[in-house]
């Protein structure tokens, strides 16, 4: 599907609900909420969601209201969490589809409260505190004050308290181990508070990814994985995908736009940074930093074809790489049109986008994250979609996705 697109990123629903599937496993009785911000890690949110929900995850998290809204626009219904709004943003349109919201500080529970009154419902919030990270949630200091607002106006009807979250520091890396279990007493001792200031939410999270993966204290009633339901391993020092029994779901692929020979000694690619050995083949790939390839993986960003690794000869382009192939009789067989491999499952030996991030001195999570708008996500499976088989793509398209 979509051969004849210069470049696509194609994304395997049926993996995403797969490995949602393992995680629940995984997660041993706690419920999997299935991240799905920035669009579904770059692999297109709503159709990933749906997935995910097809798979066993029974929540689903995002940063921004906005796509809890997008979500519930495309007809998604499971409970959804929004974590991340500012003083000043209108609540209401959250509150009236019935989306909960984080709230970290007083402003956020009041702002809430104003929320629910406008729109004449109950507020679902989860109340966040700092075990560790010193990104979001309330210091230690300021929780009894943000769980009394929340008691006050539970009182009164204006919200319901859904949970109490945090979200850990360091849980993908053996050396922080101490810190991760830290973070859990502190959870345990913020939802102590709570319980005495009359605030008793039903549910506990804290862990994402690698919390769930590599923290069985971490799971509590509710975890929150995200990169790991695209198959991608949150922390490849501890454990790669395959080890998990996690299959990546994005392959970003590309059709070669020209192949041609050139003699030894070429400058190929912007400051001449890659030089032919001897007479060579190049093929010119569609894809650069313009669609999210780092340009930091110029000279080493590894791309299959034909069966063959080559790394990206030169630097990173907006729009393309250039491929040097060399000059021997597999050279020589590459036409334009032939279909490059830039990442995908690793199932065959191919690249990966951990591979990528190792070149480019990143994480994979920014590498499937950055793939920008201008390559198409072509889905294919069924896991999820509205419709059954065979209307991945469609459902795609009527999200705007494809
Ligand atoms: C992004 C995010 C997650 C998911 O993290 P992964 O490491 O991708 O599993 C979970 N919780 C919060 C608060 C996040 O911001």
């Amino acid at each position: 599907m979509g051969d004849a697109l210069p470049a696509r990123a194609v994304v395997d629903l049926d993996a995403v609900a797969a490995n949602a599937d393992v995680l629940r496993g995984r997660a041993a009785g706690a419920a999997v909420m299935a991240v799905v911000k920035a669009d579904g890690y770059g692999h297109g949110m709503v159709p990933c969601a749906r997935a995910a929900l097809a798979g066993g995850a029974t929540w689903l998290g995002v940063a921004h209201l906005a796509e809890a809204l997008e979500l519930r626009a495309a007809g998604v219904t499971a409970p959804v969490l929004a974590w991340l709004v500012v003083p000043g943003q209108d609540l209401a349109p959250a509150v009236a589809a019935d989306v909960d919201l984080s709230a970290s500080a007083v402003w956020a529970v009041e702002a809430l409260v104003d929320a629910a009154r406008r729109t004449g419902r109950t507020a679902r919030v989860h109340l966040k505190v700092d075990t560790g990270l010193s990104r979001g949630g309330a210091t230690a200091r300021d929780w009894p004050d943000v769980v009394r607002a929340a008691a006050a106006a539970q009182a009164e009807g204006a919200l319901e308290v859904v949970a109490v979250w945090s979200h850990l520091a360091s849980a993908d890396d053996e050396a922080s181990d101490a810190l991760t279990l830290a973070q859990v007493e502190r959870l345990h001792d913020a939802v102590a508070v709570a319980a005495r200031l009359g605030v008793r939410p039903p549910l506990r999270h804290l862990a994402a990814s690698s919390g769930l993966l590599a923290h069985p204290a971490a799971r509590l009633d509710l975890v929150r994985p995200g990169v790991a339901v695209y198959g991608v391993s949150p922390a490849p020092e501890r454990f790669s995908s395959a080890d998990l029994g996690l299959v990546p779901a994005m392959s970003l692929r590309a059709r070669l736009a020209l192949v041609k020979e050139v003699g030894p000694g070429e400058g190929v690619s912007y400051g001449h940074h890659h030089v032919t050995a001897g007479r060579a083949r190049l093929a010119l790939v569609p894809l650069g930093y313009g669609d999210g390839l780092p340009r930091h993986a110029s000279g080493r960003g590894p791309v299959a074809l034909r069966g063959r690794r080559y790394a990206v000869a030169g630097r990173v382009c907006m729009d393309q790489v250039v491929l040097d192939l060399g000059d021997d009789d597999a050279a020589r067989a590459v036409r334009a049109g032939d279909e490059v491999e830039v990442f995908g499952t690793g199932a065959d030996g191919g690249p990966t986008a951990q591979d990528w991030a190792d070149a480019a001195g990143t994480i994979a999570y920014e590498v499937v994250t950055r793939i920008g708008a201008r390559v198409p996500r072509v889905h294919v499976g069924t896991a999820g979609v509205v419709g059954g088989p065979g209307t991945a793509v469609a459902a795609a398209a009527s999200g705007g996705r494809a």
